[in-house]
């Protein structure tokens, strides 16, 4: 990966931290979910709501560190309007992402702007970081009501 793009990645990740999107609680969600990464300390309640087999809303709340505020911020802007089963697929893809001998980003363009953390499968401790939000997001869509963690 060239340092420009690298940089203009960092710059992504940072904004979406400062400024994320989605950040609220959702009233009228039909799916809340609680993940935790003892870890790192990152703690995030993963909000649904659902138009048939679509995600007509998303948003979320907690606190955590840069890369997991982003990956929520980035993952329910992302996922916005998108159907279940593309949800699951994004979920798988973006794991493949994230794993150590994952696709060149210009290899994902399906994945858009979650491209933008590639770059944290070269720290594998803060992984679980990226995909806390997604493994929240999921139990939220089984229904299940514990909470997630990533031990
Ligand atoms: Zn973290």
């Amino acid at each position: 990966m060239s340092i420009d793009l690298r940089e203009l990645y960092q710059q992504v990740i940072l904004d979406h931290q400062r400024h994320p999107r989605n950040f609220r609680a959702l009233a009228q969600a039909d799916r809340v979910s609680r993940g935790a990464n003892p870890l790192c300390g990152d703690r995030v309640t993963v909000y649904v709501k659902l138009a048939g087999a679509q995600l007509s809303a998303l948003s979320f709340e907690g606190v955590g560190c840069a890369i997991s505020t982003a990956s929520a911020s980035l993952m329910t802007e992302h996922l916005t309007g998108k159907s279940l089963d593309e949800a699951e697929w994004l979920f798988a893809a973006f794991h493949a992402l994230l794993a150590e001998n994952g696709p060149q980003t210009q290899d994902i363009d399906s994945l858009g702007k979650l491209a933008v953390l590639a770059g944290v499968r070269r720290f594998p401790a803060r992984v679980k970081c990226a995909t806390l939000p997604w493994h929240t997001l999921r139990a939220a869509l089984r229904g299940e009501g514990r909470t997630v963690s990533t031990e």
